[in-house]
């Protein structure tokens, strides 16, 4: 049974751009910029220097705690190990590789069959998923082994993602349209470390394709159900996605397993299935490019540390971008130097053109209360822009600002044209600042 969740709006789809596009190979970059940080957690350290060779899928970062490694896309040589321009607006440590265009593999690649995976114990396809760099490709980037690891005997329900509710942007539907073999071989790894026999595929009724896709692959032996959601924005938001499907609650500041849960991107599925079956690292990614002045829409399989530049010169535009986006409109980020690139959490390049400019000078609110009924996350957003204007850390605290999901819901329906998700992105900052240091860990006992 799909349950309903609260608030929510129903933006333009606008996925018509790209949705009829097959998944289209990106011509390798001649120069590949990949940063060490592409996952929640610690950025690696660089594991080449300058004039070093590298071959496809070879490690070239990597870190200990909470990370996973990076790989090399392609055959070459490391030209520079750097600081370069990444999406988050920051400059971060970055592997330069001139690509030889030999596609030389790495020595260390190991494909499995199919029975030799089934010899695996779930510790050791943990290590491989782990070994392979897979990430949340959805856009959080959370490393796929530690939510696995921290779900085993927590969690009964598995749900894939694939609601893909932001405007412009077709990436999960088209890897289930193009791979649902390789997404539900995926989940069945996901389903054999969690020691579970069922596990949900949840689709928007938007994608009448990727549904008949995976139902022609999915054997009813397995237990995997397709669940079809009606089309609401943010329904792809984990939390929202959790009660639409179970009905369940993610506690304010709390975790899916904490209900139960644990919630996996189709591209994270596919990730899975190349790195255990193919013992090919997270290299490439499918990226939508789309935007309303885009000449050609695609959706493009990119070599990681491909620049937002060649994307753009590979669709066209046909007037100046009035805002390039890593994401969709409305939880991407805005792009000032488009020399950043793709990295693991990017499904979407979006280009825009100047009828998006929507700016008010000197807002006012007017009280309408829109926002409120449009949170998804039961927040009062007028309120928090107003302690937040009046940098008061205590009642931003007590209006649980933290809980946002910076789903852009409120601002899209303030009809006053107040930017409050920038207030509220500025606020948790000043949160976060204010907050006293984390003591110290208590030494081992020996
Ligand atoms: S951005 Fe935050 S406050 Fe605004 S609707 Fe989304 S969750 Fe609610
Ligand atoms: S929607 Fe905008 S104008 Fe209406 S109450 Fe919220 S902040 Fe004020």
């Amino acid at each position: 049974m799909a349950f309903s969740f609260f608030g929510g709006i129903h933006p333009k789809e606008n996925k018509f751009y790209a949705e009829g596009q097959r998944v289209q190979p990106f011509p390798e970059p001649d120069v590949l910029v990949i940063p060490m940080q592409q996952h929640i957690g610690a950025p690696c350290k660089p594991l080449v220097k300058k004039g070093d060779p590298v071959t496809v899928g070879q490690k070239i970062g990597d870190n200990q705690g909470l990370c996973v490694p990076v790989h090399a896309p392609v055959s070459g040589t490391v030209k520079a190990v750097e600081m370069r321009p990444h999406t988050s607006g920051m400059t971060v440590m970055s592997v330069v590789i001139e690509n030889d265009h030999l596609d030389t593999p790495c020595p260390d690649l190991t494909p499995r069959t199919p029975e030799e995976v089934d010899k695996l114990s779930p510790e050791e396809l943990m290590n491989i998923i782990r070994e392979g760099g897979v990430v949340g490709m959805g856009g959080a980037t959370f490393p796929t082994h530690v939510k696995l690891s921290s779900g085993i005997g927590k969690v009964d329900t598995i749900i894939v993602n694939v609601s893909e509710c932001e405007p412009y942007i077709v990436a999960d539907d088209r890897v289930c349209q193009e791979y649902p073999g390789d997404v539900i071989s995926g989940l069945q790894v996901v389903m054999k470390i969690l020691n579970l026999n069922t596990a949900h595929i949840a689709l928007e009724d938007n994608k009448p394709e990727a549904k008949r896709a995976l139902l022609s692959e999915i054997d009813p032996k397995t237990g995997i159900s397709v669940d079809i959601l009606p089309a609401k924005y943010p329904q792809g938001a984990e939390k929202q996605l959790i009660y639409a499907i179970t009905g369940r609650e993610v506690p304010s500041g709390g975790l899916p397993a904490a209900v139960g849960c644990a919630v996996f991107n189709a591209g994270t599925c596919k990730a899975i299935h190349d790195a255990v079956y193919d013992g090919m690292p997270l290299v490439r990614r499918i990226v939508t490019v789309s935007g309303d002045i885009v000449m050609q829409p695609m959706n493009l399989m990119v070599p990681l540390g491909t620049s937002f530049n060649d994307l753009l010169d590979a669709v066209g535009h046909s007037q100046n971008p009035y805002k390039v986006l890593s994401g969709g409109p409305m939880m991407g980020v805005a792009q000032f130097d488009l020399n950043v690139t793709v990295t693991k959490g990017v499904n979407a390049v979006t280009i825009l053109g100047a009828q998006n400019r929507f700016y008010v000078a000197n807002p006012h609110c007017i009280r309408c209360g829109k926002c409120m009924d449009a949170c998804p996350m039961h927040l009062m957003p007028l309120m928090m822009y107003q302690a937040e204007r009046k940098n008061d850390l205590e009642e931003l605290k007590a209006l649980n600002l933290l809980d946002c999901i910076e789903c852009g819901c409120c601002a899209y329906t303030c009809p006053a044209g107040i930017p409050l998700v920038q207030s509220f992105r500025t606020g948790k900052q000043r949160l976060r600042d204010a907050a006293p240091p984390r003591p110290a860990p208590a030494p081992a006992k020996s």
